[in-house]
């Protein structure tokens, strides 16, 4: 059931304090991230030298999931059945049916079967080498944590986490335990999205003034489901949406924004909306004056990304789905392939492990993100704007 949690909102600025960012693009245009922490303890995540390629790239990496709800059903498992680099090897569920229903769809050998109670002894499994939660928000850093402290590599689901200081508690935990720590942002291997990146990024139409993104859904049903519940969700459709749009205006623009706007939208269903948001309206504004008008609903129906620069512009509606996204710019339509994300995501990320390199969506673009959204929550409850520190 849902229930209030006063401390989940922390305040961000404590756990900000020495944390810098910065943003670049590679030749493919791909965002590229560098990060610092004043913390002791922590160390540059550009540095692959503690890492030790796990085993021959000619062997596919055992993946194990952690939570078997809609999006490990109908998006993770299938699409491991067409990644080329790593393959379903094991699962964690809590619900002793699912885990009969799974082992007999896709052959999973009762010894790679696991409950949250017996997830530590993944420990010892050489099938598996990448575990990834795929639970509710609140649950991601624990999960995380617990994942890191087996050994194996980790793959987290968005958003990240609901709190900064949970995104750094994980990224530490990776650290210590000689892991890698990847966050499952398929649009990164999307080809519609990568074009957006090298419009943006390599200003093929010159500098970008304006970006607008809008990502919302109806929600229906239960509404005692997690994503309304605050504790477990950490925020409404911010958190589950807008964060496509946050993303979508960073690798736009290859850079992050300097301050936030935003306001709150209008409750008009209260027996849903009674801890989370319903919508949102927000402004990103960055260092060079481009600005990003974003919004976000449970109670609307948008998929757009836009992007203006000086001489033209490009748009993707719809934008932010698992296929069927369609591209155009001022000089006609993308004419690119819809391609599976979620394999391309993990055999990104099985890649860096075989090859000892840094995933492109590593923890710490999580945490900026989470650092991001924490702050566009913090405009629209004190309707103030708000640096991003
Ligand atoms: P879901 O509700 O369908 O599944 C959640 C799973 O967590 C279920 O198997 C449920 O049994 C399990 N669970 C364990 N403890 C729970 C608890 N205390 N309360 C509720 N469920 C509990 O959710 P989902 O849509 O699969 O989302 C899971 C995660 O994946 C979320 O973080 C979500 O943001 C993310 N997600 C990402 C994408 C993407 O495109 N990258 C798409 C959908 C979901």
């Amino acid at each position: 059931m849902k229930k209030h949690n006063q401390n989940l909102l922390h305040d961000r600025r404590s756990f900000i304090k020495g944390i810098s960012f910065a943003l670049g693009a590679s030749a493919l245009g791909m965002p590229l991230i560098s990060f610092s922490t004043g913390a002791a303890g922590s160390s540059e995540t550009g540095s692959d030298s503690e890492f030790e390629t796990v085993r021959p790239s000619q062997k596919k990496l055992g993946v194990a999931l952690v939570g078997l709800g809609s999006y490990s059903t109908h998006q993770l498992a299938p699409a491991l059945q067409d990644t080329e680099k790593c393959h379903l090897a094991g699962i964690v569920t809590g619900t002793p049916s699912k885990a009969e229903a799974w082992k007999r769809k896709y052959n999973i050998p009762d010894k790679n079967i696991y409950n949250y109670d017996t997830m530590q002894q993944i420990k010892g499994n050489p099938d598996i080498d990448i575990i990834y939660i795929v639970l509710p928000n609140g649950m991601h850093a624990e999960y995380t944590i617990k994942a890191a402290e087996t050994g194996k590599h980790v793959i987290c689901e968005k958003p990240m986490a609901t709190s900064v200081e949970d995104c750094k508690r994980m990224i530490d935990a990776c650290n210590r335990n000689n892991v890698k720590l990847s966050i499952g942002y398929r649009l990164h291997f999307e080809p519609h999205h990568q074009r957006v990146m090298e419009l943006g990024q390599q200003k093929v139409y010159g500098a970008v003034n304006k970006i607008e993104a809008a990502d919302s859904f109806v929600l229906r049903g239960d509404p005692t489901v997690w994503r309304l519940d605050k504790e477990l969700a950490g925020g409404g459709p911010l958190m589950d949406l807008g964060i496509y749009c946050v993303q979508g205006a960073i690798y736009t623009l290859g850079n992050e924004p300097s301050a936030v706007t935003a306001k709150f939208g209008e409750i008009t269903r209260p027996d849903y909306f009674d801890e989370v948001e319903q919508s949102i309206d927000w402004q990103m504004h960055f260092q060079d004056g481009a600005v990003a008008y974003c919004s976000s609903s449970y109670n609307d129906s948008a998929s757009r990304l836009y992007g203006k620069a000086k001489n033209g512009w490009w748009e993707l509606q719809p934008s932010f789905g698992y296929s069927g996204i369609k591209g155009r710019t001022s000089e006609g339509p993308m004419n690119l392939p819809n391609v599976n994300q979620q394999a391309r995501q993990m055999d990104a990320f099985a890649e860096c492990i075989l090859e000892n390199k840094e995933s492109r969506v590593p923890g710490e673009m999580g945490m900026r993100d989470v650092n991001i959204l924490m702050a566009i929550y913090e405009a629209a409850r004190t309707g103030k704007k708000v640096q991003i520190s």
